[in-house]
């Protein structure tokens, strides 16, 4: 098991976990749930994380967060009108309900 990324968005560690995934490389959230108790315990342990089961899958992982990066810089946020959750811009549906983003 490596980590490879620490999300700043529950979303976030999500996108890239299943991104991964779609890339057939076996990717876990971790802490998904802990980020009410950032301010007890160093940022880096407390915030989601994304975990590879595959050590070797690790440069290709990187590769993919690389692109991933790329890709979020060009869009903005979206916010659900149903439960007021934020999306990546490139999101058609909410991650959290699954409502159709305006
Ligand atoms: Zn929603």
């Amino acid at each position: 098991m490596i980590r490879v990324y620490v999300a700043r968005q529950r979303y976030d560690a999500y996108l890239v976990a299943d991104r991964l995934n779609q890339s057939g490389i076996r990717a876990h959230v971790f802490n998904e749930h802990m980020s009410s108790i950032v301010g007890d315990v160093p940022p880096d342990v407390a915030q989601p994380q994304v975990w590879i089961a595959d050590d070797r899958d690790e440069a290709r992982a990187r590769a993919l967060l690389r692109e991933m990066e790329r890709d979020a810089a060009r869009t903005t946020p979206r916010y659900c009108r149903a439960c007021g959750e934020q999306s990546p811009g490139s999101f058609d549906l909410c991650w959290n309900c699954g409502t159709a983003l305006a």
